[in-house]
């Protein structure tokens, strides 16, 4: 199954209900389900799909935040990013991504890295974006990327 079952008219042929691929003879020629059933249960699919998906993301930058949090805290700035990967890493997830001189620097959540062909290194907590909501409560205020 593919993410793009959509096909333009294939000229002669009958439309197929894209659910359960039987022929549809009634109805408009662009139908594209034989039933509501078949309707619903392609729609509900869909949005099964897109929330898995989601969910796949999500569990991604969740992993890679507590092995950046976890280095954070041993107080490991930079990392061999065969080990990382060895630690269930995965450098196609991240939160964003910029360009900084000839630097790719990522962040998942709160937790800023530079992304080097072999490493992962000036991993660092970013604090701004926290500050900013609660400036009234200016009780703590640590040095970023001190170390
Ligand atoms: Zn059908």
């Amino acid at each position: 199954m593919t993410l793009m079952e959509y096909r333009p008219e294939e000229g002669h042929k009958a439309a197929v209900c894209l659910e359960c691929g039987d022929e549809i003879h009634y109805g408009r020629p662009d139908r594209k389900f034989c039933s509501k059933n078949c309707k619903n249960a392609y729609h509900n699919r869909k949005a099964r799909n897109s929330r898995n998906t989601k969910l796949k993301v999500i569990n991604a930058l969740e992993k890679n935040h507590g092995i950046l949090d976890r280095m954070l805290k041993l107080g490991i700035d930079s990392i061999d990013l065969v080990d990382m990967k060895h630690l269930g890493f995965n450098v196609d997830y991240s939160t964003s991504y910029r360009k900084i001189r000839r630097h790719d620097e990522y962040c998942c959540f709160d937790i800023r890295y530079i992304l080097t062909p072999t490493r992962i290194c000036s991993i660092s907590r970013v604090q701004a974006m926290l500050d900013a909501d609660i400036s009234e409560k200016n009780s703590v205020h640590s040095h970023p990327g001190s170390k």
